[in-house]
């Protein structure tokens, strides 16, 4: 098993799509082209609608953001939003671990968005150096403390409402 999988087979995308599935439309074999000819970038939702006009495959906004949810739904891409934009940017799931901040972060399980909470954030601060004391009571010394909270989003929470 080596790592450098030639980009054409990809049987476990192959695999994903189905189960998820995802017709293999024009729309999607032009967004998945994108992402892999560009694999460290992370666009939104707008910048994405606007490569796809540029490159003649025009696709309607509504249809690229189910596209979006389905192939994220899928694992083919991941989704993340950096604190103080609240807009959601995709790339690769790969990209997005690579680069998933070290912190508190807060995890909504109906979307699975990753929202990083402000690392200066005053409670989870004192979160973290709680949980270093009792551990140091314990003898054992803390070297990162990686908080992850589940619950679910404030848009998630008004879209069920
Ligand atoms: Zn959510």
């Amino acid at each position: 098993m080596t790592t450098d999988t030639p980009p054409e087979l990809l049987p476990e995308r192959a695999l994903r799509l189905r189960m998820a599935g995802l017709r293999r439309t024009r729309a999607l074999q032009a967004v998945l082209a994108l992402f892999d000819g560009a694999p460290g970038w992370s666009p939104t939702h707008a910048q994405l609608a606007e490569r796809l006009q540029a490159l003649g495959e025009p696709v309607n906004a509504v249809t690229l953001y189910r596209l979006l949810e389905r192939l994220v739904g899928a694992g083919l891409l991941a989704r993340r939003t950096s604190g103080a934009e609240r807009v959601w940017r995709f790339c690769m799931p790969a990209l997005a671990e690579a680069q998933s901040p070290h912190g508190p972060l807060f995890e909504c399980d109906a979307c699975q968005r990753q929202i990083p909470l402000p690392e200066d954030d005053p409670a989870a601060r004192a979160v973290a150096e709680a949980l270093r004391q009792t551990l140091a009571r314990q003898g054992h010394q803390a070297a990162r403390v990686d908080l992850a909270v589940h619950g679910t989003c404030a848009d998630c929470r008004e879209a069920d409402a």
